[in-house]
Formats: structure tokens, sequence, C-alpha cells
């Protein structure tokens, strides 16, 4: 899927070919991934108006188009966006099944949204209703925004008794993780994924909210550097994700995964321990019966 760093890479490239471009048609090889919330009749509602606005929210993309319309497509596991140069395409007989939305447009190229696995939504709605959207509408911190600050992040995590990888990818705490960065993050924090958050002291939430951080800037920077056309995914960066069986590049350990709720993360073992000091205040446990010398 598409994660967050993708998405600002993505944003970036369609906002420079499409922004302030009028959709000349528009059309779908399988409308199994459309929700169109207005009453106008789909694709006839697009063409002709403006895109005006292209804008990541979270995992989602928002396109605004003149007079009050917008779409917002949430990519989920498979869903990807691709530019096709302006009649590149001619003389195709037959869409794909995977084309959820193309949008041509005059003097630009076409916008292909594709989803093999049709896992993804893509919504028609007026700017009005675009809150009645699933998620999105109830969207928690963005993790690029000013409003992502340590108090912020601080209060999210207190309310919460779930593990702390779930933590992090629960789109109406946090604005958005995925299982890619959700493991980086951790493995950036050292701590283990399935650590509950309320075992963490101050100390691993300041190193948690400092990891996501550093974690998304860097392949922000890393992805926007490799300047891929939107559809590839740059992952090889990635330092556990997808990793398990390969040695950490910190210190050798042989990578794991494991299953976290309903998700796999990968971990190392040994750079996220299950337990750890920065977790337990030993002073303020009670001393063991004839407890001698160092407790580790
Ligand atoms: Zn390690």
């Amino acid at each position: 899927m598409p994660e967050l760093p993708d998405l600002v890479h993505v944003e970036e490239v369609l906002r420079g070919a499409l922004a302030g471009k009028t959709i000349s048609a528009a059309r779908t090889g399988d409308p199994t991934v459309l929700r169109i919330m207005v009453r106008e009749p789909f694709p006839a509602l697009l063409v002709g108006r403006r895109l005006s606005t292209i804008e990541r929210r979270g995992h989602f993309m928002r396109f605004g188009l003149d007079q009050g319309l917008v779409i917002v497509v949430n990519a989920m596991l498979a869903g990807r966006y691709k530019l096709i140069a302006a009649g590149a395409e001619a003389g195709k007989k037959k869409d794909p099944r995977a084309l959820g939305l193309a949008l041509v447009f005059e003097g630009a190229p076409e916008l292909q949204y594709l989803d093999e696995k049709r896992m993804g939504k893509v919504y028609v709605a007026r700017a009005e209703d675009e809150r009645q959207i699933p998620v999105y509408g109830q969207l928690g911190l963005d993790l690029t925004s000013p409003a992502f600050t340590r108090a912020a992040f601080g209060a999210a995590i207190a309310r919460r008794r779930d593990q702390v990888r779930a933590f992090l990818m629960d789109k109406r705490a946090l604005a958005s993780l995925g299982n890619a960065y959700a493991d980086e993050v951790l493995f950036a924090a050292g701590i283990h994924p399935k650590t509950f958050c309320y075992k963490l002291d101050a100390a691993a939430v300041d190193a948690l909210y400092a990891a996501i951080g550093r974690v998304l800037a860097e392949a922000i920077a890393e992805i926007r550097g490799r300047n891929e056309p939107p559809e590839v995914k740059v992952r090889d960066f990635l330092k556990v994700r997808g990793r398990d069986g390969r040695p950490c590049l910190v210190c050798g350990t042989t990578i794991r995964a494991v299953r976290v709720g309903d998700g796999d993360a990968c971990f190392c073992p040994r750079c996220q321990p299950e337990t750890r000091k920065l977790f337990v205040t030993w002073s303020k446990l009670p001393p063991s019966p004839g407890a001698k010398g160092v407790q580790k």
C-alpha cells in the first residue's frame, strides 16, 4: 500500500502534472471501487471540471474539483496512481478491471488509479459531505502537521490499553502509519511491537514520538530523491519491514516476523527486546526477599 512518505511524493508529482487542468473524460474498468455520493450521473459529472487542488490527508488523496466536488481515494493495500502520456493508450480496446478510475485531461497526462485487489475506495462527493467518508472523516493527528506535538501524541497514547503497534496503525489516532512504517518506527524507537501502550514510560513515549518524525522525514527525503514515477513503490531502504530472515543492519540478529493483531510485524529481537529496562521503573519495585547485588 502506498504509505504516507509514498503519498507525499505522489502528491507532489500529481500536483505538478495536473493542478489547474480540466477533465475532458473519465472512465472505469470496474466500478467495484467507486463510491458515488452524489446524484448526478457518473462519469458525466466529472467532465468539464477543473482539478484545482491535490492534497494528501493521512493515507487518503483528495482531489478538489471546481464547483465544490471532491474525489477522495483510499488506496488500501494495492492501489496505485499512474500518469499516462496523453494518447499513449489510444487504440487499446478495453480497460483492465484493475482500472478504478481514469481521468483524462486537456493538455496533460491521463491519471489512472489502478487497484489489482480492488480493496481501495474512490469516493466522489460534494465537499460539504466529505466528512461522511469512512475513516477519512475521523482521521487523527496528521503526522506531518504542526498539530503533531509531543503533548498531543502523549495525550493520544495515554488513553490506550492496546498494543503499541495497533495504536500506531489506528488511523483515528494517527494519520497515518501502515504496516511498513509502523515497523520502521518501532525499530527506530527500540520498542517491541507487542508492548502494551500503558507499559511505555515517558522516556519510551519520547523515543517513539521522535522516531515517528525521524523515520517519516528520512523516508520522504529518500523517496523524493529517487523521484520514481508515482506507481513505483520504493521500499528497498527500509531497515526491518520485509527483511524477516535477514540480519539486522544494526546488530546482525535475524529479523523476525510476528503476528500482532491482524497483521504481521517485522522486528529485531535484540534491538527491540520484549522487556527492557526502559519500561520498568525498578526503583519503585519492592526488593525481593534476600535480594543482593544489582538487579538487571
Ligand atoms: Zn538489531
